[in-house]
């Protein structure tokens, strides 16, 4: 760990907002340590050949908790992972399944690594390996511990997880669910990439549905003409500015980073993918302007801010620069404690990242039961669906004498496919978590702010399992 890792310590920063919360809860003290503690820490190093050099990999995976089984939680690729990032992203990962009821307990894993220096075949050797030294120690297995994508890591790296423990484990029937986030071909669930990007928009679209909520901002209510800034065009930060363009705001600017774009009238984040993808950055983008650095466009007037790349981004120094009256948190731990005090005091709603950006373990939980149950979603009752619509339809043009056509009657019939069910089991989920953390919110006036509530309602149900399980009576 860096000096400066040093004095700032991300899982002190959990471990603070948790303690903030605990207050608010009626549990006693030796039941609150054990909810805050990582229960098991695996560091390991490994030696991968690359080249004719052997290098040493340093990696971890923690489990925070084991009130439910199994563990839960993604594994990222980047040089600044370290022990304490590890351990806060896995303690985040508890309180967000508890919070959107994914029956799992928070993991989190990374490997300290550049991905970029490496070449596909050199990364598949060190995710092979790291994915041996798992199974070596039973950190990984469909009923233990199963990852999924997070920073530097996505479908690819999942396939070969998934390869490299089905040809260790030969015959287990459930190998498929040792993880998540896979391709769809190799046991993947359609509707996985999409998730955490999905989650966010239907997130802050029930929060922006709420009249008292947008009326203490000073907002119209609904999601239509907001201008929004999203930070980090990977992944998640992609697909919650498509879904908020596709729902009728306005993404003002787009930030990486290496500099943003801004246009008052919205940005279409697909074009500027493309963009990137051709020049190696968004600046310069055809129709925008260019915005030298990244913290510039955070600090820029708003509606809605997204960070969606890393940690720490909005802290006790720019906090009181930013504009925006609403914080997304699609990034895990973007902003800081100082930060949350700062915006609390004026007035600045922080929609918190373990329940905001929950939308990729929800639906890596409908792949893991898909897994589990070995069938596709919609396969038994699409044509049973169809062909019931198609008749109660029918009934209805004999009885009314008049005929529906054209798309309205292809909808009416449409059975449920994979996607459709992946979908609407997580509006369901973001709709019932905003709306149960604004209850814990309201039914205890004391409480500060947002995440002070959804860390509540987090740790009142970790809390019931424990005592349930008579640990704790
Ligand atoms: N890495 C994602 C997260 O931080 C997804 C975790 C998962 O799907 O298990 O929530």
């Amino acid at each position: 760990m860096s000096d400066q890792q040093q004095q700032y310590s991300f899982f002190g920063a959990v471990e603070k907002s948790f303690d903030k919360a605990a207050k608010f809860t009626k549990w006693d003290k030796g039941l609150l340590e054990q909810i805050k503690q990582c229960n098991a820490v695996y560091r390991m190093h490994f030696p991968v050949k690359i080249g004719d050099q052997i290098e040493v990999i340093k990696a971890y995976r923690v489990q925070h908790s084991h009130h439910k089984l199994p563990c839960k939680g993604g594994i990222r690729f980047a040089t600044s992972v370290n022990l304490d990032e590890v351990m806060a992203l896995a303690a985040l990962m508890t309180y967000k399944c508890a919070i959107v009821n994914v029956p799992f307990a928070g993991a989190k894993g990374g490997i300290s690594i550049d991905p970029k220096k490496y070449t596909p075949y050199e990364l598949e050797k060190i995710t092979r390996r790291y994915t041996s030294e798992l199974i070596k120690k039973n950190f990984i297995g469909p009923g233990i511990d199963v990852p999924a994508p997070d920073y530097g890591t996505g479908e690819r790296e999942m396939a070969w997880i998934v390869d490299t423990y089905a040809s260790m484990r030969p015959g287990e029937i459930d190998a498929l669910g040792c993880v998540t986030g896979k391709p769809v071909t190799q046991g993947g669930v359609r509707g996985r990439r999409e998730a955490t990007g999905l989650g966010v928009f239907y997130g802050i679209r029930e929060v922006l549905n709420m009249p008292e909520v947008m009326g203490k901002l000073g907002l119209s209510t609904g999601v239509e003409g907001k201008t929004v800034i999203v930070q980090g065009l990977g992944n998640v930060g992609f697909h919650a500015a498509k879904f908020f363009r596709e729902g009728g705001a306005k993404v003002i600017c787009i930030a990486e980073h290496d500099g943003a774009v801004y246009n008052a009238d919205g940005i279409n984040e697909t074009d500027l993918f493309e963009h990137k993808k051709q020049t190696g950055s968004v600046r310069n983008f055809a129709g925008a302007k260019t915005i030298a650095t990244s913290n510039e466009a955070l600090e820029l007037e708003c509606d809605i801010l997204i960070p969606a790349a890393l940690e720490n981004v909005i802290n006790g120094e720019n906090a009181p620069r930013i504009k925006a009256k609403i914080i997304g948190e699609a990034a895990n731990g973007p902003l800081t404690p100082e930060a949350d005090e700062i915006f609390a005091a004026k007035g600045v709603l922080v929609v918190p990242d373990m329940y905001l950006n929950a939308g990729g373990v929800t639906v890596s939980y409908f792949e893991w039961l898909k897994n589990l149950s070995h069938v596709r979603y919609g396969r038994m009752e699409k044509r049973f669906t169809e062909n019931q619509n198609r008749q109660m339809l029918e009934q209805v043009e004999a009885s009314t004498g008049k005929k529906v056509t054209g798309k309205i009657r292809q909808e009416i019939i449409h059975g449920p496919e994979e996607a459709d069910l992946v979908y609407s089991g997580l509006e369901e989920t973001m709709i019932t978590a905003t709306r149960e953390i604004m209850d814990a919110w309201k039914a205890n006036p004391g409480i500060p702010d947002m995440r002070t509530a959804a860390y509540v309602v987090a740790i009142n149900k970790v809390g019931t399992s424990y005592a349930e399980l008579g640990i704790f009576p």
